[in-house]
């Protein structure tokens, strides 16, 4: 991205969600060369991809909206942005080879990203299942921690706090 300033190529990225509508990415961007700050908006990617919800409603997919549930889940876990992206990118690999039709039901997609962190990280893991399956109480969480016999002491002791 340009910088508006120094018209230099390239900038880093600082800082990047999406708008309320979910339409676009606005991204804080600084200039590598003269560290100018500058914000741009950019489209949001639309793929010929339908999400049906579980009331049967059908809403476009956006990658941006997978990401940040994803980023959500890694929150204080060591991975990178990049490593995440790079995560969030081959789950939507998986996610395109199981549509039909250019569709994909919600749930389907759930059940790929909890697959795919259950094998990656633990606790990643835990965030989003306890989100998105809505644990109830305590033994949900025993449940979904026994997948990890390893990890069973420390999830535990984070959960209690
Ligand atoms: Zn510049």
């Amino acid at each position: 991205m340009q910088c508006p300033r120094c018209k230099h190529k390239n900038s880093k990225v600082l800082e990047s969600r999406t708008t309320q509508e979910d339409h676009a990415i606005r991204r804080r961007r600084e200039c590598l060369s003269c560290h100018f700050r500058f914000s741009t908006y950019e489209q949001v990617e639309i793929l010929d991809l339908s999400v049906i919800k579980r009331d049967g409603r059908r809403e476009p997919y956006y990658f941006e909206k997978l990401y940040n549930g994803i980023v959500k889940a890694f929150e204080k876990r060591p991975d990178t942005e990049k490593d995440i992206r790079r995560f969030a990118e081959s789950i939507e690999r998986d996610i395109h080879k199981k549509a039909k039709g250019g569709e994909v039901k919600s749930s389907e997609i759930g059940a790929i990203v909890i697959k795919r962190l259950k094998r990656k990280d633990p606790v990643a893991y835990l965030r989003f299942a306890s989100v998105y399956l809505q644990f109830q109480d305590i033994k949900d969480f025993e449940e979904a921690i026994n997948v990890f016999p390893n990890y069973k002491i420390q999830n535990k002791k984070t959960i209690n706090n």
